[in-house]
């Protein structure tokens, strides 16, 4: 079943979140041939999943810690977001390798992390522009999967993948589909390089810059499995026409 993923980043209060979610299921119904994800901020993610229960709609975490527990100042650990109701986790959002200094081996760590609690990741890879200009797009995002999936190759089929340009997030101007389905299928190519038994299992969704407008254009091609949605999401109007939207 396709994906379709909300990343709200660093927005919404708690009464801004309750306000949201009543509205939001009023207007997707239960969607049956999509699974519909919504993941706010720490803070809400208590609010969201007590209002989300009896839906479809599922919750996920933004970020999480590799330890379960322990003196880690700030953090938020696994245990603790499956508790409030988190079946996926974002790992490696590009903000999070590029503002806070996240590196491969730390996502890789963090996807361990989440195998074993059994909370779904996705892991988001993607090249800057600068990598793009310089013919590189192929070669970061196989090194970004290959090292986040180091030691965890077999179990490739409890993951998820974003692509996500860096220069398509939050800029208005996404990859045009033909190029993101270029980048999808060599994501593919690698995941059954990396785990030829898999036979799928792992969906394989775009990001950056995705609206009600092109959210079609996206999910006509079968390499897409899904989307991950920044700013559009925000709006609870605007997320379900993407969610109705194919
Ligand atoms: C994102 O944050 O994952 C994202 C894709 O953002 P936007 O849709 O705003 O580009």
């Amino acid at each position: 079943m396709r994906l379709i993923a909300a990343n709200w980043k660093m927005n919404k209060t708690v009464s801004e979140t309750r306000e949201y979610i009543e509205k939001f299921l009023r207007l997707i119904g239960e969607p049956e041939d999509r699974e519909v994800l919504i993941c706010p901020p720490f803070t809400s993610l208590y609010v969201a999943g007590e209002m989300l229960k009896g839906s479809s709609v599922k919750l996920g975490a933004q970020n999480c810690h590799f330890e379960r527990k322990g003196a880690f100042t700030g953090e938020v650990s696994l245990p603790m977001l499956r508790e409030v109701g988190c079946s996926y986790v974002i790992v490696g959002h590009s903000e999070r390798r590029h503002i806070f200094g996240e590196t491969d081996d730390l996502i890789n760590r963090k996807l361990v992390a989440c195998l074993e609690e059994g909370i779904r990741p996705i892991l988001c890879v993607g090249e800057k522009l600068e990598d793009r200009e310089a013919g590189m797009t192929f070669k970061v995002v196989e090194t970004q999967i290959r090292i986040a999936l180091s030691g965890i190759e077999h179990l490739t089929d409890r993951i998820d993948i974003a692509y996500e340009p860096v220069w398509a997030i939050g800029t208005g101007v996404p990859a045009s589909p033909e190029d993101a389905v270029e980048v999808h299928r060599f994501i593919r190519e690698i995941l059954r390089d990396i785990n030829p038994k898999a036979e799928g299992g792992t969906r394989i969704l775009y990001g950056g810059s995705v609206n009600p407008e092109n959210a079609p254009e996206f999910m006509k091609h079968q390499e897409i499995e899904g989307l991950l949605v920044g700013g559009a999401s925000l709006d609870p109007e605007s997320f379900a026409k993407i969610v109705n939207s194919f």
